[in-house]
């Protein structure tokens, strides 16, 4: 019944910039129907990738704090152990408040949710096969797609998310691994590989670049490798997996140099494939309104989020940029104040980029590579985490602030952190980014003490003049 009536606004698809584009534009006044086929509001995000990632980061971290540091602390117990049953239902509780959380978002800003797979008939209106059975027509004068993105297999790896996983069977496996493979070391694979590590796999990651996560600043890298080279996870960088046998008890893989070469095997109880992600346009009648995808599967739009066909909009993964939430959901917002006749924006170099390992490892603006490549002239000024209280109070003073200002003015134009909660951390220094701050900006700023964040201001204080407490 709900489709019938014309929308101001249909969204389709429900994750994170799919939702938030649908009830900031019901705030707007916007008349909006949000459908989506999973059965459950969030995407990708909340259902198979940041939330139950973190809740198994977290519980495994637990587990791995209790086994390695407690007894230091003067915390003592007997038979420790680990229940992966109760961890998936602890993970599986956090996704289902939050999707349920979502859907009352939705009724309190009054915007219909659609449960089904939508396929456009015309730009105006999209069929929906609803997951009860029935069909519907939803029309709507705008509509955006919010369709988000898929895992990226690899040719001649058939995925069957029990010994050869994506992140999705990664975040549900019954039984710890003895062995487990990680083909791709980008934020998802160090992730889940720390997950699977920390509660007794011997995990190994394949690597085709010669790096791991190849955005990373260079230096923060390396001191992160050595970081995860330390908790027993092994690199093998510059190698291909050029075939995966699995018709024996164990997975046998076998491996090449990137560049060509003799060939080895080694052997795993899981593979875990996380190659990158691939945007999502399947089977959503897209050649029934002439909109092309380019030559990765992605869905060129304007400044304004406008696709090659009026009245049709597209947002998130499903477009170029970073693949993250937090930046879908920005589109989301500045794509509806655009319909809504109002000024839309998001700064695409100041996304802050997170992997929520331990240490974590935050970003936000340049790498020193980027700024050297772009031949500015720059001054760094470096903190180590040993050198704050609070680290050293909790016994967990591992890594760095790395601050980057332009040396002619001193405005800070890159931030990156690694050390525990550097997520949270990093927040102050996107600001500073949005508001063209000075590291004497930040540095004057009064952080309180003791605090993890008195190593921002310090490493502020050292870009522009010299630290205090090193
Ligand atoms: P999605 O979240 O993919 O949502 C799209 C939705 O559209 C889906 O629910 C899909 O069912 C629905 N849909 C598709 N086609 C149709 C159709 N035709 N009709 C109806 N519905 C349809 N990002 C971060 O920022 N931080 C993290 O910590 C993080 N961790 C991650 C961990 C993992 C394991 C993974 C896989 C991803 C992670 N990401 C993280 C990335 C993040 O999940 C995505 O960037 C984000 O979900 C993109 O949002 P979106 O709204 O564009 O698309």
């Amino acid at each position: 019944a709900s489709g019938s009536d014309e929308n101001d606004v249909v969204v389709i698809g429900g994750g994170p910039g799919g939702y938030v584009a649908a009830i900031k534009a019901a705030q707007l006044g916007l008349k909006t129907t949000c459908i989506e086929k999973r059965g459950a509001l969030g995407g990708t995000c909340l259902n198979v990738g940041c939330i139950p990632s973190k809740a198994l980061l977290h519980s495994s971290h637990m587990y791995h704090e209790a086994k390695t540091s407690f007894a230091k602390h003067g915390v003592k117990f007997d038979n420790l152990d680990i229940d992966v049953a109760a961890m998936m239902g602890q993970k599986d509780k956090a996704v289902s408040t939050l999707t349920k959380g979502i859907e009352g978002l939705f009724k309190k800003n009054k915007v219909t949710y659609v449960k089904g797979h939508g396929k456009f008939l015309s730009p105006s209106e999209v069929s929906v096969d609803t997951i009860d059975g029935a069909n519907t027509v939803v029309k709507g004068k705008n509509i955006i797609i919010a369709t988000g993105s898929d895992v990226k297999g690899l040719p001649g790896i058939t995925i069957d998310e029990k010994r050869i996983v994506s992140s999705t069977g990664a975040l549900a496996l019954t039984e710890v691994p003895k062995k487990l493979v990680v083909i791709g070391a980008g934020y998802i694979g160090l992730e889940m590989g720390s997950v699977w590590g920390r509660l007794g796999s011997e995990v190994t990651v394949v690597e085709f670049a010669p790096d791991i996560v190849p955005s990373m600043d260079g230096e923060i890298r390396k001191q992160f490798q050595r970081s995860l080279e330390k908790q027993k996870m092994k690199f093998m960088l510059k190698t291909k997996v050029v075939a995966v046998d699995t018709s024996t008890d164990i997975v046998k893989l076998t491996l090449e140099p990137s560049a060509g070469g003799d060939q080895s095997v080694i052997e795993a109880d899981v593979v875990l494939v996380s190659a990158g992600r691939t945007p999502f346009t399947s089977g959503l009648g897209l050649e029934n309104i002439g909109v092309e995808t380019d030559k990765i599967g992605r869905i060129p739009v304007d400044s304004k989020f406008s696709t090659s066909v009026k009245g049709v909009f597209a947002i998130g993964d499903v477009i170029p940029g970073p693949m993250l939430a937090h930046k879908a959901e920005e589109d989301g917002i500045a794509c509806v104040e655009f319909i809504a006749g109002k000024e839309g924006h998001v700064d695409y170099d100041k996304v802050p980029g997170v992997c929520y390992t331990h240490p974590e490892v935050a970003s936000v603006g340049k790498t020193e590579e980027q700024v050297k490549q772009l031949g500015i002239e720059y001054r760094v000024g470096k903190f180590p985490m040993l050198g704050n209280s609070r680290a050293k109070s909790i016994d967990d003073a591992e890594g760095l602030v790395k601050v980057i200002t332009e040396k002619e003015t001193d405005k800070v134009v890159g931030v990156h952190i690694m050390c525990s909660n550097a997520g949270e951390l990093i927040h102050e220094a996107a600001l500073a980014l949005t508001y063209g701050a000075s590291s004497e900006d930040i540095a004057r700023t009064c952080h309180a003490h003791p605090t993890l964040s008195e190593a921002v201001k310090e490493a502020a204080m050292a870009a522009y003049d010299k630290a205090i407490h090193i």
